[in-house]
């Protein structure tokens, strides 16, 4: 969970003095993940994987499932690779099935496919909210006519962002299953960011990538993107930072400051007047910078 309150999550900053922040007044598009970065979504996900395991386990006379068997099983892998790892855990052997298989049939793809569907389920009826920092930080850059989009490795993305109550803040969507039909490399490769600031029109040097994952940010870094912004949900800034994120937030409102949005009216179309990055907020060392991890 995010700490409650500024002051602790400022608590958990470590300063990083010796470079300046990027220049973030000339970014004309964002390009946002979705998980983790817009939506606290991760829940869902564990929500879901409850819902399926629970029945499965019990009937099958297993061990029952715990929160911890998703770090341990699931948690990043492909979700049939997930089902396949939870079910060895407990010496459980099914059919592998087809891709196509029926929520209904006890085979590792259909298991895969039940787990979807109780994602669907758990997502219509608990919802999900988005971060407030997140939307804070959406509202100030689309106020000042910056454009907007998702960039998901989820194929759920559209309804995602529908039971969030976002899906027309943005003007592009490439989620997993664009990436799959146009058949566009997922991350950690730059494409699916490069193809979203395509679609918006925008070069890549006015666009800002958004992301709290390793994957994430290595996407990122791979690109020639105008910024890479991390997110720490707990991965970790200094990890985040070695991977190639020109800086690290907590939550996103903590960069309104840099956008230098507040030194002048908004649309007056003055040149925005330099200034200093905001307060926590970490900034990566010039050895971290020039790692060369792309
Ligand atoms: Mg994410």
């Amino acid at each position: 969970m995010c700490p409650a309150t500024r002051d602790e999550r400022t608590a958990h900053v470590i300063p990083s003095p010796t470079t300046a922040m990027p220049d973030l007044r000339g970014i004309r598009g964002w390009l946002f993940d979705l998980d983790g970065v817009l939506t606290p979504t991760a829940d869902v996900h564990m929500h879901a994987w409850a819902r399926l395991f629970t029945p499965v386990l019990a009937a099958a006379g297993a061990e029952p499932y715990t929160d911890a068997d998703y770090f341990a099983y699931i948690d990043g892998k492909p979700r049939y690779d997930g089902v396949r790892s939870l079910l060895a855990s407990r010496g459980i052997v099914l059919p592998e099935g087809e891709v196509t298989d029926a929520p209904e049939l006890d085979t590792v793809h259909g298991l895969g496919n039940r787990k979807n569907a109780a994602f669907n389920a758990t997502l219509a009826e608990e919802g999900v909210t988005a971060y407030p920092g997140s939307l804070a930080f959406l509202d100030a850059v689309q106020h000042d006519g910056c454009l907007a989009a998702v960039v998901s490795s989820s194929k759920n993305a559209p309804a995602v962002l529908a039971a969030a109550g976002i899906a027309d803040r943005f003007e592009v969507v490439v989620d997993g299953a664009v990436a799959a039909r146009e058949g566009i490399a997922g991350k950690p490769a730059p494409d699916t960011y490069l193809a979203a600031a395509e679609r918006l029109g925008l070069d890549p040097a006015v666009c800002a990538v958004v992301e709290d994952a390793e994957s994430g940010v290595r996407a990122g870094a791979a690109g020639p993107f105008g910024a890479v912004i991390g997110v720490d949900r707990g991965a970790g800034a200094e990890t985040l930072l070695a991977l190639g994120a020109d800086v690290v937030v907590h939550e996103l409102d903590e960069l309104i400051p840099a956008l230098g949005f507040e030194t002048r009216p908004p649309s007056s179309g003055a040149p925005r007047p330099a200034g200093g990055g905001p307060a926590g907020v970490h900034r990566p060392a010039d050895s971290e910078r020039e790692g060369g991890l792309a």
